[in-house]
């Protein structure tokens, strides 16, 4: 769950969290272990700016470079992440990049899109407030190549599907954009794995209603949070699974479901890589292909992955576990909280526990080269500022800067 206020939607602050203490957890891998001193990561070769197309618009009037944003505060950090060195700027790189399609960047502010980026997909929550056609140009407004929406009020149970017209006026907002990923999260009510069958059967309704609704939109994905088990984790996480192939079995479309790695607050079933593998080898195997894993780097580091001082060591578990190939986003937050605190707070990347290094990392690892990324970070006092200013964090980080 996000703590991120999003216009529209209400925060249910972990309403679906357990009424009775943990049961003892699986042991975490990757414990904080005395790390020797690092060695500086290796950092990518820069890009050769490849030469670009000739841009078929103006390029907007440079702007004077954007101040950097101050911290408001410094959170504490366990070790500091080591600062890569700060590599001269290129002159070519400061070519304006826009979408493919279309859509002018707004001329206000330091926009991302001065920052040239070759890849995949990166944006974060909007909102859908007037209409999930609104939605679109809202990501062109902050710079992103990608979106998640809420698709209904998530903290309502309240269900419609979207009319043909909605649709359509969703499909040729989206088309005039260079939006090309986006992403609906289920409601914060739906609990699969809820040992209460009336809890359990309204959240297989709300599920499927949402897994209909996204293949009407022709949605990319939905992200889903495991449920909390309640009473017993190994039911739990069987109930889970049922649920799922339950929904996937009788909605058929290409949009796929990504399960969500957790914080492990409560009884949340999902936090550690083991646990969600094992969710995922009880669907069938016709339905795999169908599945995915959604990784939220404040999820796992409250989990007890240490993305700070040990990316290499949680990435590889992560590749061993879970592999690859099922990673389908990643939702790029820093945290509030700290290592393993089980707490989910997310945080403006590179001002929390995790710290920015994790996030160079990521924006620049092969293996991540082709998985959408997501920002769920806070807002702030307006739904432009703060998204603006991490899509533009992030696509320097991805250029070497
Ligand atoms: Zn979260
Ligand atoms: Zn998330």
């Amino acid at each position: 769950m996000s703590p991120t206020k999003r216009a529209g939607s209400t925060k249910v602050a972990a309403t679906k969290t357990a009424t009775r203490k943990n049961p003892p957890t699986k042991k975490l891998v990757s414990k904080p272990k005395p790390t020797p001193k690092k060695p500086t990561p290796k950092k990518p070769a820069p890009k050769k700016p490849t030469p670009k197309k000739p841009a078929p618009r103006k390029p907007a009037p440079r702007k004077p470079a954007p101040k950097k944003p101050t911290p408001k505060k410094q959170v504490l950090k366990p070790t500091p992440a080591p600062k890569p060195a700060a590599a001269p700027r290129p002159k070519a790189e400061r070519a304006v990049a826009v979408p493919k399609t279309g859509v002018i960047p707004p001329a206000a502010g330091a926009s991302p899109y001065d920052i040239p980026y070759a890849g995949a997909p990166l944006g974060a929550h909007v909102s859908t407030s007037g209409g999930i056609a609104a939605a679109p140009p809202r990501a062109v407004d902050i710079g992103a190549t990608a979106m998640q929406v809420f698709t209904k009020q998530a903290s309502q149970w309240k269900e419609r599907m979207p009319t043909a017209a909605e649709v359509q006026a969703f499909r040729a907002a989206l088309a005039a954009t260079g939006v090309g990923f986006v992403n609906a999260h289920d409601s914060y009510l739906i609990n699969l794995a809820s040992p209460n069958p009336a809890l359990r059967a309204k959240s297989i309704g709300s599920f499927e209603f949402e897994m209909r609704r996204s293949n009407a939109l022709g949605l990319d994905a939905v992200v889903s949070h495991p449920g909390n088990f309640m009473d017993d984790r190994a039911s739990g996480i069987a109930r889970n699974a049922d649920a799922i192939i339950e929904v996937l079995e009788r909605v058929a479309g290409p949009t796929r479901l990504l399960m969500e790695l957790t914080a492990g607050q409560g009884t949340v079933i999902g936090s550690s890589f083991e646990e969600m593998a094992d969710l995922l080898a009880r669907l069938p195997a016709a339905l795999q292909a169908r599945v995915g894993v959604c990784l939220d780097t404040a999820h796992v580091f409250a989990a007890g992955y240490d993305l700070a001082n040990d990316f290499d060591g949680v990435m590889t578990r992560f590749g061993d576990v879970l592999g690859f190939h099922r990673l389908g986003l990643l939702h790029l937050n820093d945290s509030k909280a700290p290592l393993a605190s089980r707490k989910d707070r997310h945080e403006l990347i590179g001002l929390g526990s995790i710290g920015e290094w994790a996030f160079r990392r990521i924006m620049t690892d092969q293996r991540f080269a082709d998985i959408p990324k997501v920002l769920e970070t806070p807002k702030g006092d307006d739904m432009i500022t703060n998204d603006r200013r991490m899509l533009r964090k992030l696509r320097g980080f991805a250029a070497g800067r």
